[in-house]
């Protein structure tokens, strides 16, 4: 069997194995290795271990800062064979894609690093006497909440965020996809990052969030994952008057002009639905095309849909691997049969593939109701739901209609198309002619259910940070 590392706590600059939960592979259901749990005194060590670590890094040069994350980037780099193999096993995903998401995470990584160098402050003019100087300083220990769709990039973001900023940080990484933490975790130890600077615990992830968010010592969390789960920790920061990040939850609308190719466009969107078979925050799923070009698009999508190889993610030539977890099936399966009973059709997939491992195909829904729970709920899987609109306008309202805003795409040829979706469409981040959400120098995040806070860019560097202003009578 391909290799899948230990899995242990990393506390204090030191690795300690405990008992835990088992990894499942969800290509076949087998036990890949046990997750280490922390107790309440392993929580104690690596809150005492941040507090140590931020009182060094803080005061350790940018420089010299960067240095040390810059190497384990590279680190990382050289190990994106053996990282990706663990990442399918534990995950699912085609191993390219897996390859794909490390490098990302490197990228992402290297960018923070060097932003990091130019945290300025600023001098704001003042009277004859008085100097305000405004600084921008790490604002301390972080409490990270990271989930099981990217292993390796999601952690990477909040660890590259904190440590290029100045600040320490505990990553509670997911217990079914934990490898890609370690991993991560154990190229910052081997770049020579200082003890306690970066913690990493599995375990229980209610009890961990609810012992380490009411802490005095920490300063700030971060967390990625479902919204019901982000509003009850966002509560928790809220009582203990912590600022938070809270990436959360998308059910992203995409906007079909009648200016583009249909077959084109429906090509590009089963590239960009089958991704990580749909398990992602910003998966396009709401398709709203102009009557003119819906039936040859929909017809397109749901023949490309089809085609689509779909088995474990080890073998180079599938395109989709099985989803992470049996809950994901039962969602996909509720969902279909809820939007068939409403009146959808159904053009492709629709069942689970095979009784062993996850695999659900992709599967498209035509003229879906808006009462069918697909259009409300989240489905964070393979369900594209296609619907025709007469106006862009239409559209945009329609895109609009839920409590969510975090990633919306659109494909036109037209500037006033294009300008009108840019003012129009309530989300963090639009993309126009492409499936591409967010890059390591633009800020990402959501509005609306979908979150506050921004990770990626110069905006999400600074939720790093607090904001002092120095006044200084000098005469
Ligand atoms: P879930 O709501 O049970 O868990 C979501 C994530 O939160 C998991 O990583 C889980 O370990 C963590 N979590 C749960 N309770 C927690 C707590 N009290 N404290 C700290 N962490 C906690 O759902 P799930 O079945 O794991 O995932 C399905 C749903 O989660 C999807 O529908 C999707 O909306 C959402 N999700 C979103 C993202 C994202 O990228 N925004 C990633 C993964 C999952």
């Amino acid at each position: 069997m391909a290799s899948y590392p230990q899995i242990d706590l990393y506390i204090d600059g030191r690795w300690k194995r405990a008992d835990g939960q088992p990894v499942i592979n969800p290509a076949d259901e087998s036990v890949l290795g046990t997750v280490s749990a922390a107790t309440r005194a392993d929580l104690d060590d690596a809150l005492a271990a941040a507090e140590k670590g931020f009182a060094l890094w803080r005061k350790t040069a940018p420089a010299k800062r960067a240095q040390i994350i810059l190497k384990a980037a590279s680190l990382i780099r050289e190990r994106v064979d053996e990282m990706a193999v663990a990442m399918t096993l534990e995950q699912g995903k085609p191993i390219e894609q897996a390859k794909l998401e490390i490098l990302r995470g490197c990228d992402i990584i290297e960018w923070d690093a060097t932003e990091g160098l130019r945290l300025y402050g600023r001098v704001i003019p003042s009277e004859p006497g008085m100097r305000h100087t405004v600084l921008r300083q790490p604002i301390g220990p972080v409490a990270a909440f990271s989930p099981w769709n990217f292993p390796m990039s999601s952690p990477a973001r909040k660890v590259a965020g904190a440590l290029s900023s100045g600040c320490s940080i505990i990553l509670k990484a997911s217990e079914e996809t934990p490898a890609g933490a370690v991993q991560l975790v154990r190229a910052f130890h081997d770049a020579g990052l200082p003890a306690g600077v970066l913690n990493l615990v599995f375990g229980n992830p209610a009890e961990i969030s609810e012992y380490l968010i009411p802490q005095s010592r920490i300063r700030l969390i971060t967390f990625t994952g479902s919204i019901p789960v982000g509003k009850h920790l966002a509560e928790m920061a809220g009582r203990h008057m912590k600022p938070a990040i809270m990436e959360l939850g998308g059910h992203a609308p995409v906007i079909v002009c009648d200016d583009v190719d249909p077959a084109t466009t429906a090509a590009t969107s089963v590239t960009g639905k089958s991704r990580n078979a749909g398990q992602v925050c910003v998966a396009p799923t709401r398709f709203f095309v102009q009557e003119s070009i819906y039936e040859p698009f929909v017809n397109s999508f749901a023949e490309r849909a089809s085609q689509l190889r779909i088995g474990d993610g080890l073998d180079p030539s599938n395109q989709m691997g099985p989803l992470a977890n049996s809950r994901r099936i039962d969602a996909m399966e509720t969902m279909v049969a809820d939007a068939k009973s409403k009146g959808a059709r159904v053009l492709s997939g629709g069942h689970r593939i095979g009784n062993r491992g996850y695999f659900f195909p992709l599967t498209v829904l035509a003229d879906v109701p808006d009462d069918a729970r697909a259009m409300y709920e989240e489905p964070f899987g393979p369900l594209a739901l296609v619907n025709p609109v007469k106006t862009v306008d239409e559209a945009i309202e329609k895109a609009n209609s839920l409590p969510y805003g975090l990633a919306a795409y659109a494909f036109t040829r037209s500037a006033r198309n294009a300008d009108m979706l840019a003012d129009g469409v309530e989300a963090g981040n639009l993309s126009i002619n492409h499936f591409v959400a967010s890059a390591a120098e633009t800020p990402f995040g959501g509005v609306k259910d979908s979150g506050y806070g921004r990770e990626g860019g110069t905006e999400g560097l600074q939720c790093y940070t607090v904001v002092k202003n120095v006044s200084h009578k000098t005469a």
